[in-house]
């Protein structure tokens, strides 16, 4: 009966998580920002109230479903009978530990879904919360212009973790295109706050990043070959040698239709963008750069490997 009721209950609260944090992205990235003026301070007071509620309801849904509803009761309802706490919950009487109370428990209980440096991030948070719903944040308008930046890092590099139950193989941006939807996903490409949370996210987990073929950001792992912005993966393109920045593997060009273009076609390098006629020799499948540095290298019709 209990783990039925713990079911719907975590799966109830991770609904609403997402309610709040679509609610908060939606508005601000459908606003027009003409980042010169920056965005309306009420705007992203209520960013950071949605996001900072997202987090509450994320947190209480993923202790429920790693150490179960009583966790997360007060210690007079923590001892109570199964039905009893069922009764208590169908009559809105159900009371939970404070979001301090959690976050520490879920610290104390050796979860290494976060770092130090989260919660870190998330205490923060929870102060500027407080302050929002208590009194009158007193703020300067640099101050507002890194709150933007930093609400959506919070919500990319916290939320989506504790959303995700800490499972890595889900990248943020695909969480948020499942979740969000494409429309608002397209939106956010274009949104910078949601850019730089994305790019310091990627050089987290990859020691080289470069550009996108797809969107431009310079957001591609080259490890996990993933962008982080929109969620493009390489898994057809071959990649070569840079003949003018030196990277290696860094030259991307469309081996399944070269051979249908007489072995050549344009390929470009996504560290240093320089482009160049890719010429994939058909006896020996080597590719380079044939605009340059020709010597010791395969000619149609001439195969030096032969
Ligand atoms: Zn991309
Ligand atoms: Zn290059
Ligand atoms: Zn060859």
């Amino acid at each position: 009966m209990m783990i039925e009721f713990d079911k719907v209950l975590k799966e109830s609260l991770w609904n609403n998580s997402i309610i709040f944090l679509k609610d908060a992205i939606e508005r601000i990235v459908s606003t027009n920002i003409d980042r010169e003026i920056g965005t309306e301070r009420g705007l992203i007071l209520l960013t950071c109230s949605s996001i900072q509620v997202s987090m509450e309801l994320a947190l209480k849904s993923f202790i429920i479903d790693n150490y179960g509803v009583r966790s997360i009761l007060v210690s007079s309802q923590y001892r109570m009978q199964d039905d009893e706490i069922i009764r208590l919950y169908n009559s809105n009487k159900i009371r939970t530990k404070t979001f301090e109370e959690l976050k520490k428990f879920l610290k104390q209980n050796n979860n290494n879904i976060l770092t130090e440096d989260d919660y870190d991030i998330i205490s923060d948070f929870q102060k500027f919360r407080n302050i929002i719903v208590h009194f009158i944040p007193n703020l300067s308008d640099g101050d507002y212009f890194d709150l933007e930046y930093d609400v959506i890092q919070y919500a990319i590099h916290v939320l989506i973790k504790i959303l995700k139950n800490g499972d890595d193989l889900i990248k943020s941006s695909e969480f948020l295109e499942h979740h969000l939807g494409w429309e608002l996903r397209e939106k956010l490409i274009k949104y910078e706050p949601y850019l730089h949370a994305m790019s310091s996210l990627v050089r987290q987990n990859s020691d080289k990043v470069f550009d996108c073929i797809n969107c431009g950001h310079r957001t591609f792992s080259m490890e996990e070959q993933i962008c982080y912005s929109c969620n493009f993966e390489n898994h057809f393109y071959y990649l070569i040698d840079c003949c003018f920045c030196k990277e290696k593997k860094s030259v991307i060009y469309d081996n399944l239709n070269i051979k249908g273009n007489n072995h050549i076609m344009k390929g470009v390098c996504l560290n240093c963008g320089e482009d160049g006629m890719i010429y994939q020799c058909p006896d020996c499948e080597r590719a380079h750069n044939i605009e340059v540095n020709c010597e010791n290298q395969c000619l149609p019709g001439k195969c030096i490997n032969k």
